[in-house]
């Protein structure tokens, strides 16, 4: 008995062992369902990323193809542009190269002579329309251009426009025989009021749509106008012509740079296909809009719009300038010319010995002051900005520094529209760009020795 309860101790214990032995492994075992628990979820995790991965690798690959498309675009089109500038700088300047040599042969008749100077002239002409175009283009593109906001008389820079189209009709790569009127309409409520804006730049929109409805039209007229949008603080304008129009399917495409229609049959036009992609851009940078209805063979409306800014000041434009300038007399008037450069000089003499003035050079800006020193009654100097020992600008405030009120324009071929507004606040009277053109050297003359 005793042995057999040993025995039973013993499987008693040993079974106790077992117990424990099973509750290890069920714990064991446990563990182990856990952890390959963690491992599924890890391991979907880690899929997770992977797609996560997978997916961006895509985006990016995307984004950089895109970015890489872009680029290609951008450089065909930096490619187009500059052959485009390239035909249409040579085109000019074959014509200014071969007729000026035909101009040094010995037996040609006088009426060649005029003409092929005539086709040097308008040549000339176009390549620097051009030069000044791509420089405002390109500044607008680079987001280099600001704007200068100041006070101007809405009605007479309306007005000032009647002289910028008369030019355009007297020129004979543009208005050649023709004979169209001129109408200009302001809207009542917006008359003799003073706005905010940038004149220059509206200025030469306003001309860029000018020239190209005197440009277009062959006949009829020709109309300017303003007026206040009834719904909103924005000023409209627009020029109406009764040309040849464009067609639909073009209309959009004006707007880019040297985009032409070649539509005209029998005339070929000049131009650089800049100015209205320009002006669109001026008057976006404005705070406007421009857009244009057409129909051909009955003409042409380009609208824009500006932000009205009204100003309570007084008119500070007088209105615009006298329109007769030819011919004008400035017998005994005495003019200082300062201009360093001798074919400069020589060619606005020429231009002044026809209205009889007194001219008095001056190579620097020291050599104006003793000028003025020694002659009496100086009534008005024609200055050059670049010039050597003291420059222009600084030769107009030692001027004024010394008393001397006659007015002073600023001759210069820094011909950037905003260099106009600098060249004002330094207190230039007027402004007058090489090449200086004789129209407007006699109507700025005119405006000082009014002609009884
Ligand atoms: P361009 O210097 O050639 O006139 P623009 O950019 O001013 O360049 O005009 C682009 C083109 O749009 C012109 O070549 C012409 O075909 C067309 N266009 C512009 N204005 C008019 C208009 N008033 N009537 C008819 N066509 C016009």
């Amino acid at each position: 008995a005793v042995k057999l309860e040993e025995k039973q101790e013993e499987i008693n214990s040993q079974n106790e062992e077992l117990m424990s032995q099973r509750d290890e492994l069920e714990n064991n075992n446990h563990m182990l369902v856990e952890q390959k628990q963690q491992i599924l979820e890890q391991h979907e995790e880690l899929e997770k990323h992977r797609n996560q991965l997978e997916s961006l690798v895509e985006e990016r690959t995307h984004e950089l193809l895109l970015a890489k498309e872009k680029a290609e675009e951008s450089d065909r089109l930096k490619s187009s542009f500059l052959a485009n500038l390239s035909h249409e700088i040579r085109t000019p300047l074959n014509a200014i190269l071969g007729f000026s040599s035909l101009l040094g042969e010995k037996d040609i008749t006088d009426e060649e002579r005029a003409e092929y100077n005539r086709i040097v002239q308008g040549s000339s002409g176009t390549l620097l329309e051009l030069i000044n175009d791509i420089l405002d283009i390109s500044k607008i593109e680079a987001g280099q251009l600001e704007l200068d906001l100041h006070e101007v008389s809405l009605d007479a820079l309306l007005s000032d426009q009647v002289v910028v189209f008369d030019m355009l009709l007297k020129r004979d790569d543009i208005g050649l025989n023709k004979d169209m009127a001129f109408k200009l309409s302001i809207d009542n409520d917006i008359r003799d009021i003073t706005i905010v804006t940038d004149s220059v730049r509206l200025n030469q929109v306003l001309s860029n749509l000018l020239n190209n409805a005197v440009k277009f039209t062959r006949e009829g007229y020709i109309e300017l106008g303003c007026r206040k949008l009834p719904d909103a603080e924005m000023l409209e304008f627009y020029v109406r012509d009764t040309g040849i129009g464009i067609r639909e399917e073009n209309q959009q495409m004006v707007f880019e740079r040297f985009r032409k229609v070649e539509e005209d049959k029998e005339r070929l036009h000049r131009g650089t296909g800049l100015g209205l992609a320009i002006s669109n851009q001026l008057v976006n940078l404005m705070g406007g809009s421009m857009h244009l209805t057409s129909k051909v063979g009955e003409g042409s409306v380009f609208y824009f719009t500006i932000p009205l800014i009204r100003s309570n000041a007084s008119l500070i434009q007088v209105s615009s300038r006298q329109k007769e300038f030819n011919g004008i007399d400035l017998s005994g008037v005495k003019i200082v010319v300062a201009e360093d450069d001798a074919a400069n000089f020589n060619y606005i003499e020429r231009l002044l010995r026809k209205t009889k003035a007194i001219v008095y050079h001056a190579e620097t800006g020291r050599q104006v002051l003793d000028i003025l020193n020694r002659e009496k009654d100086i009534r008005l100097i024609l200055m050059d900005i670049k010039m050597p020992e003291m420059d222009g600008i600084e030769a107009l405030h030692a001027l004024r520094k010394l008393n001397f009120t006659m007015p002073v324009i600023a001759q210069t071929a820094y011909a950037l529209a905003d260099e106009v507004v600098k060249l004002k606040r330094e207190g230039f009277d007027e402004y007058i760009s090489k090449p200086i053109q004789q129209d407007l050297l006699f109507a700025i003359l005119a405006s000082y020795f009014k002609q009884s």
